[in-house]
């Protein structure tokens, strides 16, 4: 399978397309935000630069990020999924460098599009297992947990991003405004960019995802 980047506004679903690709498919499921939040977790030095920019909805820098992606994809040997990055357009730059140096050359870009109300709903919904991750959402049924707030899988208390919530959300969803036209523009002039349309259900979006991995 050829490696995937996400792109998408926060909330659009990049975390759960990512869990069922990596279900299914093996792939190797690289979140920005997770190791950053993990950093956070583990109070690292990283960590404790990038809290308090994270939980105000602000960028980490384009520095720290490109070392932490070059440094992650260094040791990876299997496909894989970019989560979170590219999030600028000196960063989209920066990963073509990358695969370049890596020699990695089978990946493609999925535009996850969704608009502003419905990925805010997403985003104010959003519960997150603290050990295995996965998420689920409060307000849509198909999302929620079986026992409320416990995680299905390994039965840990959810919880909510610190950075998921309404004053956040909207300086998140400004910030990628404000870049995603200039990444899109430079990845249709690569031409390895697909559309999808990311308000349909789950199944339908991931479904759209695997015709597009198939198509080449
Ligand atoms: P996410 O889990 O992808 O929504 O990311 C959560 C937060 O982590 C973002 O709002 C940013 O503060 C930070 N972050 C993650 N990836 C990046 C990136 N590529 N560039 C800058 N900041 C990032």
């Amino acid at each position: 399978m050829k490696n995937v980047i996400f792109i998408a506004p926060p909330a659009a679903g990049k975390g759960t397309q990512s869990q069922k690709l990596h279900e299914k498919y093996k792939y190797i499921h690289i979140s920005t935000g997770d190791i950053l939040r993990k950093a956070i977790k583990d109070k690292t030095q990283l960590g404790l630069q990038v809290k308090e920019i994270m939980s105000q909805g602000h960028f980490v820098s384009d520095d720290i990020m490109i070392a932490l992606i070059k440094d992650t994809l260094t040791d990876i040997n299997k496909p894989f999924i970019l989560d979170g990055f590219p999030r600028t357009i000196s960063q989209a730059k920066a990963l073509t460098q990358i695969f370049n140096d890596l020699n990695i050359k089978d990946y493609c870009v999925i535009y996850l599009d969704v608009k502003e109300d419905i990925a805010m709903k997403r985003s104010l919904g959003r519960l997150v297992c603290p050990e295995c991750n996965k998420t689920y959402n409060k307000y849509f049924s198909n999302l929620k947990p079986k026992v409320p707030n416990i995680c299905d899988k390994c039965n840990s208390e959810l919880i909510s991003r610190s950075d998921d919530n309404e004053k956040s959300f909207k300086k998140r969803f400004e910030n990628y405004l404000n870049e995603i036209s200039s990444i899109i523009e430079y990845y249709k002039s690569l031409n390895i960019l697909k559309e999808i349309n990311a308000e349909k259900s789950d199944e339908e979006i991931f479904c759209d995802i695997i015709k597009e991995l198939n198509e080449g």
